[in-house]
């Protein structure tokens, strides 16, 4: 087992580690340790709420969820000689559940209060808990389903530049003031409340909680991706923005469907991430590069049956047509996916719960034939303990 740099104790919250992870992006968030190109070492993180949601029946805690709070990262971890305008290559060795936690959750969020790509029409908080088995799941909220899990980082980057920072804050609340009342809003700006911010304190904390970025999407430095395949064996390639790099992550997902659909739509975990880092000198310019890019790990659950949804750019409740609308199209195949699954006994909750987390595959298969964009959601038929074909 590598050294752990970061441990987490999950009696307490992330305020009061030994080590203070943080919950906003900011260049002057103080690194917690220092590592060597070539090292490897062992992070211990807790899960994306900070503890807030209970593995029991009662899906409350999901309504009531404060997300000022997410998402609790462990890190930054300082990478000696990483300048801005390197790469940093990280290795995901290794990743899995901390010992006695060995469950994870799936929520849909209230629509007052999160939302999700579904809001419209799953407005209610709901709550599946999964048992996790080796690399086995299966929940007692979801019968007739047990999977593989394709187990990964939610979120992971590097720390942004002030700039970048600056021009993350510049168009995301541009982007608000387009339509500041909306429910969910458009996104989500700087918030000081529950804000944790490492060790720093006083005057610098104030500061930095009223200017750091919320954790909730991907940006040019990775973060909040949600890719699933960023799993066992994975080496992502992240542009380099500050001296160090300052390396952070969390949110770690058992199992994820493509589009992490009900947005705590994983089967949300504790755990752990072995890893190995190295430097690229120079290699943003090298290689034109903006955002991270990866390539996927060798172990992976093999799945090689599906049955596949199509939806195109129609607006199911006006029937008004989109041109090329990816978005529309994907919220469709999703809901004719839910649809049929519910003829095999599931709910509309439990479907949209299980198109989220389990590893299903989305597809933008057709993106020029005017004027509708086709989406696919492909779902394994070998995680049910039935035959869900039509006949
Ligand atoms: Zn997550």
């Amino acid at each position: 087992m590598p050294q752990v740099l970061f441990k987490v104790d999950l009696t307490k919250p992330m305020s009061e580690q030994e080590l203070v992870g943080h919950n906003r992006w900011h260049p002057d968030i103080p690194a917690v340790a220092s590592v060597n190109p070539g090292d490897v070492f062992r992070i211990e993180c807790k899960d994306w709420t900070d503890g807030q949601i209970k593995n029991d029946d009662n899906p409350n805690d999901i309504r009531d969820v404060d997300l000022t709070v997410v998402h609790v990262l462990s890190g930054p971890i300082y990478v000696n000689g990483a300048q801005p305008g390197d790469i940093l290559v990280v290795d995901i060795l290794d990743i899995g559940a901390l010992q006695g936690d060995e469950w994870g959750f799936t929520g849909i969020f209230a629509k007052e209060n999160g939302g999700g790509f579904l809001t419209e029409h799953f407005p209610t908080a709901a709550k599946a808990i999964w048992d996790l088995q080796g690399i086995y799941t299966s929940s007692r909220h979801i019968p007739n389903v047990r999977f593989a899990g394709i187990t990964h980082p939610g979120l992971i980057g590097c720390a942004p530049s002030q700039e970048l920072l600056n021009t993350w804050n510049r168009r995301e609340s541009e982007l608000v003031a387009t339509n500041p009342d909306r429910v969910p809003p458009l996104a989500a700006l700087p918030n000081p409340q529950n804000a944790v911010l490492g060790s720093l304190k006083g005057a610098e904390f104030e500061r930095v909680a009223a200017e750091a970025a919320r954790t909730v999407p991907p940006r040019e430095h990775g973060g909040n991706c949600d890719i699933k395949n960023l799993s066992r064996g994975s080496r992502i390639y992240f542009p380099v923005y500050v001296e160090g790099a300052k390396l952070s992550m969390g949110d770690i997902h058992f199992s994820q469907g493509d589009g992490e659909i009900s947005f705590c739509g994983a089967i949300e975990m504790s755990g752990y991430i072995d890893l190995h880092v190295d430097i690229i000198k120079g290699g943003m310019e090298k290689y034109g590069m903006v955002n991270p890019i990866f390539k996927p790990g060798p172990v992976e659950p093999r799945y090689s049956e599906y049955l596949v949804f199509e939806g195109i750019s129609v607006d199911e409740f006006t029937g008004q047509q989109y041109y090329m609308d990816a978005h529309v199209a994907y919220r469709r195949a999703c809901l004719n996916a839910i649809e049929y699954l519910k003829k095999f006994g599931f709910t509309g909750e439990q479907a949209y719960l299980l198109l989220s987390c389990a590893p299903v595959e989305g597809r933008i298969s057709g993106i020029v034939d005017i004027p509708n964009a086709c989406c696919t959601i492909a779902i394994p038929t070998e995680i049910f303990n039935m035959d869900i074909l039509p006949s």
